[in-house]
């Protein structure tokens, strides 16, 4: 089996250690051998990064949107094959792959249009005989570094904005999915931009993802991950005056009030928890539901999560794919026990399944009887088990909503324009959704949250451009 290279200054690059990529689905499936690059190749890559920083700021923007342009154009027309292996190596079912690598082409191009659009201001001064331009320039080397669940959407964009405003990149995708990101840099590599603008690295994060965070060359640092390694990334960023950015966990509430329409609420509930096998930041672990309206929520939910499909996440038919891997498993397996110790009831759900094939299977687990103070309901735990929680009415669900160290997505379940009203207001969450599940957001808008979700300025749509632009104001005396 040939090895996937590591990308460095316009060249691949092997390495003498190379892991295999182990298919969740099939344990005796390996996608592929990837090289680990060493901290010396990191040492290059940024170095390659730094070198060609100012001619890539100089480019231009025809340039830089004709290599978006490419870029999202290949990924489009490849999305079937870039799902597949997205699927094959992550888990989330062949549709839910190929509609991320589909979104992957689509911020790739919505990019291209905004290198066009970085426009500025022009003031007058104060002073007479004086004007004011306002403009936003490159900021340098970026440092992007990105978790398994996403593979190809959360590369895509952060590096598609870096690209677009004149940044050049330094790419460390997450251990346990390195093909989709493999994939993408061959993309890249061939979309004619020059040598050293895009690099991979790619390996371990405390190896090789923490020389980056204390490299001076690194101007900035786009993190999507945990909150303890967002938490790592913070601390060397800010030591140094490195500007930061930080995506991070969830414990995102769904409310549903009695005023529902009650299949829609089911639906946004299977959704939001389980699908992408719960494993979304944005993904609804607390199902916040109004009294009059329990029982019948729960019977519906429990019914429905009956009937989910849990399989080989290519096979057609399957709802719910298997966990990403063994550790990701027995962090769900012990979160199961846990809300059983605190008290909580666990309705279905929880066990590792078998299926034809080795793999990370488990049945979707949902818990009633429990509350904010469980840790079942505190802590993020990333896997398809969800709880509810029975609340009398909407100011004890709003109180439970808002009642996290999170604030991510939140939802709410009701046909009260005034309720809802009063959610969109009062919630604390960066992203509300108002019948429609906590997950699934659009490119062209802003993506982020508040309190321990997120840090910095928003991802995504125009707001991107605050992150990978630096602001300058010049004067001129006319
Ligand atoms: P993780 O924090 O373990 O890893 C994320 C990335 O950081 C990986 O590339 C990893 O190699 C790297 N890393 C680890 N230690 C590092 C260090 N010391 N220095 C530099 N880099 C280091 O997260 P994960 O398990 O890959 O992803 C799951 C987490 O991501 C969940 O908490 C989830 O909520 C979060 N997430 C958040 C969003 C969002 O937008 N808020 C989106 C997707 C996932």
């Amino acid at each position: 089996m040939s090895v996937h290279k590591n990308f460095i200054a316009g060249e691949w690059i092997g390495s003498s250690y190379q892991v295999a990529n182990i298919n969740p689905s099939d344990t005796n499936d390996i996608v592929g051998e990837y090289a680990q690059a060493s901290r010396g190749q990191v040492n290059q890559a940024v170095d390659a990064a730094y070198t060609a920083s100012a001619g890539w700021a100089r480019s231009g923007i025809q340039q830089r949107c004709e290599c978006l342009d490419a870029i999202g154009t290949e990924i489009l027309a490849r999305k079937q094959e870039l799902g597949t292996l997205l699927s094959r190596e992550e888990g989330k079912t062949l549709v839910e792959g190929i509609g991320e690598a589909t979104r992957a082409g689509q911020i790739f191009k919505f990019f291209a249009g905004e290198a066009l659009r970085n426009v500025g201001e022009l003031l007058p001064s104060v002073r007479p005989g004086l004007g004011v331009e306002i403009s936003r320039e490159a900021v340098g080397p970026i440092a992007i570094i990105t978790p398994w669940n996403f593979p190809i959407a959360i590369p895509a964009w952060k590096i598609a904005p870096a690209l677009a405003f004149g940044n050049t990149v330094v790419f460390k995708p997450a251990e346990l999915t390195p093909g989709s990101a493999w994939a993408l840099t061959d993309i890249i590599a061939r979309s004619g931009i020059p040598e050293g603008v895009f690099n991979l690295v790619m390996g371990p994060g405390a190896e090789i993802g923490a020389p980056m965070l204390n490299d001076r060359r690194i101007r900035a640092v786009s993190f999507t991950g945990s909150t303890r390694t967002g938490r790592i990334v913070a601390g060397a960023c800010s030591a140094r005056n490195a500007r930061y950015q930080l995506e991070m966990g969830g414990k995102n509430p769904l409310v549903v009030l009695n005023d529902c329409g009650l299949d829609n609420a089911v639906n946004c509930a299977v959704n939001g928890a389980f699908f992408s096998t719960g494993q979304r930041c944005t993904a609804s672990s607390r199902l916040i539901v109004e009294e009059s309206i329990h029982d019948a929520f729960v019977a519906a939910l429990v019914q429905k999560m009956e009937g989910l499909v849990i399989g080989d996440a290519l096979a057609e038919g399957t709802d719910i794919g298997p966990v990403a891997d063994q550790t990701q498993l027995n962090k769900n397996l012990k979160y199961v026990q846990i809300g059983k110790e605190e008290g909580a009831e666990l309705l279905t759900g929880g066990e590792v399944v078998e299926r034809e094939k080795p793999g990370f299977y488990q049945k979707p687990a949902l818990f009633i009887d429990t509350d904010n103070s469980m840790r079942i309901n505190k802590e993020e735990i990333f896997g398809p088990v969800a709880s509810v929680i029975k609340v009398s009415d909407l100011d004890e669900a709003m109180h439970n909503a808002n009642d996290t160290q999170f604030g991510l997505s939140a939802g709410i379940c009701t046909s009260s324009l005034r309720s809802a009203a009063r959610f969109k207001q009062e919630s604390q969450a960066g992203m509300v959704m108002v019948n429609a599940p906590t997950a699934g957001v659009d490119y062209h808008v802003p993506f982020g949250g508040t309190k321990g979700s997120s840090f910095g300025p928003r991802e995504q749509g125009g707001y991107a451009r605050d992150f990978y632009t630096t602001v300058k104001t010049a004067y001129t005396q006319t």
